[in-house]
């Protein structure tokens, strides 16, 4: 055998199959996850798409289905999407803001079986929850909490964390405590899509993070007979490249509301990779044989210092989109990791959160408007 030819890595099956159903959104979130160029999505899928999806998707093995957006409740045929999910044996999860949701909405999730709500909120300040989605939906998603509860959901909150509200998290965990939240994830803003459009204002700084992690600490010694707190360190304070979506192609398969297949939700955006579309592909040909989904499966593609660093099984090289975005170079290291000879841009990303003038540039509020305006000049 030559020594130089790079061994197949062997590929288990996909354990998450994540239903990305629509990008329409009545939030308008200045760190929203979905592309910036969302607002050129051709049509969604089908009901018989997505049934078909769900479907290949068990037969191949997948056993958790998470249903997100965009907003998913924008979707009238929700309720027979998890029906049919549960029927297949998965795991079923709801990823929502909870705007949109009413009794008779969580009674027909209930009937069809539905495992599990994640629920989302911006800040514990009705102030600052509506600035930073731009509507007036703190008061309803505290109603929306009590409506799982009274179902017998599990509440289970997610917050995302940044400069504007880090200093509030104290106030946060005890809002989520009075809700009744059994686990709450208090996820520190991961820069892509439009936190990156809005990253100087909302990076937190050193000391920021440093005291935000002090006070989760106590709260997570005084709740612990009660909730979970799990408290996601950004990548870029810790120096620490993440293991990816677990390792490329490994672990989740995304489908969009298009219907394009993407090993991680903003993979689409690398250049010179096509990802198939499951109108034209089955599940099984997307994630074993798609130039997409083979592609960073294991350490092969890895350049210096990848190739050959120690640590190279550990965390594969961290992100390909944040390589791409800061190093302009999806095959690089990514530059969280100080043995990326782009580490400067994290570098300089973080002296600018300590500088006062670069936080007065307005927001980037996410928006149909703004993402054409944002995207004219690209395909
Ligand atoms: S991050 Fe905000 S705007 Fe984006 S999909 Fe979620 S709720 Fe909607
Ligand atoms: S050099 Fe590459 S493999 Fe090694 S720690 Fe940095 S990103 Fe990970």
């Amino acid at each position: 055998m030559n020594a130089l030819v790079t061994p197949t890595p062997t590929v288990g099956p996909p354990m998450w199959l994540l239903a990305e159903v629509t990008y329409r959104c009545p939030l308008h979130c200045v760190f929203c996850y979905n592309p910036v160029d969302f607002a050129k999505t051709e049509q969604e899928l089908s009901t018989d798409d997505w049934l078909r999806v769900l479907r290949e998707g068990r037969e191949l093995g997948a056993v958790q289905c998470g249903f997100s957006g965009g907003e998913p409740l924008l979707r009238d045929d929700l309720e027979i999407l998890i029906g049919e999910a549960r029927k297949l044996g998965y795991y079923t999860n709801l990823i929502t803001s909870g705007v949109g949701l009413t009794e008779a909405r969580l009674d027909a999730f209930k009937a069809a079986g539905l495992d599990h709500i994640q629920l989302s909120f911006q800040d514990s300040s009705k102030e600052i929850n509506d600035f930073l989605t731009h509507t007036r939906t703190f008061d309803l998603k505290q109603k929306v909490g009590d409506m799982l509860k009274a179902r017998g959901w599990p509440m289970v909150m997610n917050v995302v964390i940044h400069r504007l509200n880090i200093e509030h998290i104290g106030r946060i965990i005890e809002m989520a405590d009075e809700l009744g939240a059994e686990y709450l994830e208090l996820a520190n803003a991961q820069y892509y899509s439009w936190a990156l459009l809005n990253r100087d204002q909302l990076m937190p700084t050193r000391e920021q993070l440093k005291r935000a992690e002090e006070v989760t600490n106590e709260w997570k010694a005084k709740l612990a007979d009660r909730m979970r707190i799990l408290f996601v360190v950004p990548d870029y304070h810790e120096g620490k490249p993440k293991k990816c979506m677990n390792g490329w192609g490994n672990v989740f398969l995304t489908v969009t509301p298009d219907g394009t297949a993407l090993p991680c939700h903003t993979a689409r955006m690398l250049p010179g990779l096509s990802f198939p579309n499951v109108r034209e592909h089955s599940l099984r040909h997307v994630w074993f044989e798609s130039e997409g989904f083979n592609h960073y499966r294991g350490t092969g593609w890895m350049k210096e210092p990848c190739q050959s660093c120690d640590d190279k099984k550990k965390d594969y090289g961290g992100c390909r989109c944040q390589a791409y975005l800061l190093a302009g170079d999806p095959d690089a290291a990514d530059p969280v990791c100080p043995k990326s000879p782009h580490h400067s841009e994290v570098v300089a990303a973080l002296e600018n959160a300590e500088n006062p003038a670069r936080q007065a540039q307005p927001l980037i509020f996410r928006d149909p408007k703004e993402s054409r305006r944002l995207t004219a000049d690209t395909p």
